[in-house]
């Protein structure tokens, strides 16, 4: 029985596992989804931090703005060196950017606002001096314990940052899944095969999704694999790969040909199944299970748009679910011209997304010939997701967006 794209989505998410953690050094998380909360364990900034090279002073000692004021500096402090204290008033200490403010002041007044005579230091009149200026106070940031990074966090430069500010040099991470991609189908060759006969075709659909999973850096180990359409040889793979990897994608054999051996193959091998077909365009015949491991398997039709729209619509956010990765909230576009499609099925329509001039974004249908038209995709930036309720679309109405990684 044929489901909705969103019921699809729903019992995939309910038989998924979740992956495990493990320890990852911080300069190796980058793209990794946090298992952990960083929090902050000492005040932001640590310290009162000067924020100007200059000279820290009382302010007590410079409050009439109306005169010539004068000062004796004792010394310097560096940034990285331990507070001075500023030992009488009439005194100043020359600072650098980033130093501790020297114990007994409470301002730093820029060099752009002094002139020098030796050790005196004169603040013509006119120069305001109040106290905290040229400072972030210490906590002015953040308070020691306070949440910084929550769990399902996808690890950027700058929460690698954080996580370095605060002495985190380990990060606890979803382990990334191993991927077994397997491309079925009698009539593959190989890309640098030295002979293609006509009635053969050019492997396209495992590198196509090994490059997708590779630039979503959700995954680990990939290997592809092919399969003739013979049940001996599909069988044993397929036992193999269940027992090495953490998830399992086929790409044909899973509509309703005679040759389309998979569903009975991962059943027979003790695969789960909880979807086949899905009531949209392409895509239909897609098949997913779970293997008594929990292996999720999804097994994608053959042809190359299908491939590829399933693997955006369901395997990347299968993953991200797996990986407890907070999902990236749902983008929306709007159709920038009227489109028609009259099958009660919903239609994931690819599109270039383009400003609008008015401040929004506009979807520009880029319809594909044929499924197997891969190249149709080609300046496309991903699709949207027309429901299987209406046939007629009109241009300015808002659609879900799903976006190529
Ligand atoms: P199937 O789902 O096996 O019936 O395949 C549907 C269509 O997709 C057929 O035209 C296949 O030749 C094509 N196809 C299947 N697998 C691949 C692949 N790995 N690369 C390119 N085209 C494929
Ligand atoms: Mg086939």
């Amino acid at each position: 029985m044929l489901v909705t794209p969103a019921a699809a989505t729903e019992l995939i998410t309910t038989h998924l596992a979740a992956l495990p953690s493990e320890d990852c050094p911080l300069a190796a998380a980058h793209g990794r989804v946090l298992r952990q909360t960083i929090t902050a364990d000492r005040p932001l900034p640590p310290f009162d931090r000067i924020t100007m090279d200059g000279f820290a002073v009382r302010s007590a000692d410079l409050t009439d703005s109306s005169v010539e004021r004068r000062l004796r500096c004792t010394g310097f402090q560096a940034a990285g060196m331990m507070a001075q204290t500023l030992a009488a008033s009439g005194l100043c200490i020359e600072v650098a950017t980033g130093a501790v403010l020297p114990n007994g002041t409470d301002a730093v007044i820029p060099y752009e606002e002094t002139e020098r005579d030796g050790e005196t230091i004169i603040i013509p009149a006119g120069a305001v001096c109040e106290s905290g200026q040229s400072l972030h106070r210490t906590g002015s940031d953040v308070a020691t314990g306070t949440t910084l990074v929550a769990p399902g966090t996808r690890l950027s430069g700058r929460e690698i940052a954080v996580a370095a500010t605060v002495g985190a040099a380990q990060l606890r991470v979803a382990v990334r899944p191993s991927v077994a991609i397997l491309a079925t189908g009698d009539e593959l060759v190989e890309v640098d095969a030295p002979h293609v006969g006509p009635h053969q075709i050019r492997r396209s659909n495992d590198y196509a999704l090994r490059a997708a999973l590779l630039q979503s850096g959700l995954t680990g180990r990939i290997e592809r694999f092919h399969l003739r359409d013979h049940r001996p040889e599909i069988d044993a793979t397929l036992r193999r790969v269940l027992a090495e990897f953490d998830l399992v994608l086929l790409t044909g054999g899973v509509s309703k040909g005679k040759l389309d051996h998979i569903p009975k193959a991962l059943a027979e091998l003790g695969v789960t199944n909880h979807l086949h077909g899905v009531a949209q365009r392409p895509g239909k015949p897609l098949w997913f299970g779970t293997s008594s491991r929990r292996t999720p398997v999804f097994a994608l039709p053959g042809n190359p748009v299908s491939t590829y729209t399933c693997l955006h619509r369901y395997v990347l956010p299968a993953l991200r679910h797996q990986l407890g990765a907070t999902p990236p909230p749902p983008e929306t576009v709007r159709l920038a011209e009227p489109f028609r499609f009259a099958k009660p099925l919903a239609f994931m329509l690819p599109v270039q997304v383009r400003d609008d001039g008015a401040g929004g974004r506009a979807a520009h249908p880029a319809p594909f010939n044929t499924s197997g038209d891969l190249g149709g995709l080609l300046g496309t930036d991903g699709f949207v997701e027309l429901p299987a309720e209406a046939t007629d679309f009109a241009a300015g109405d808002t659609f879900t967006f799903w976006r190529w990684t």
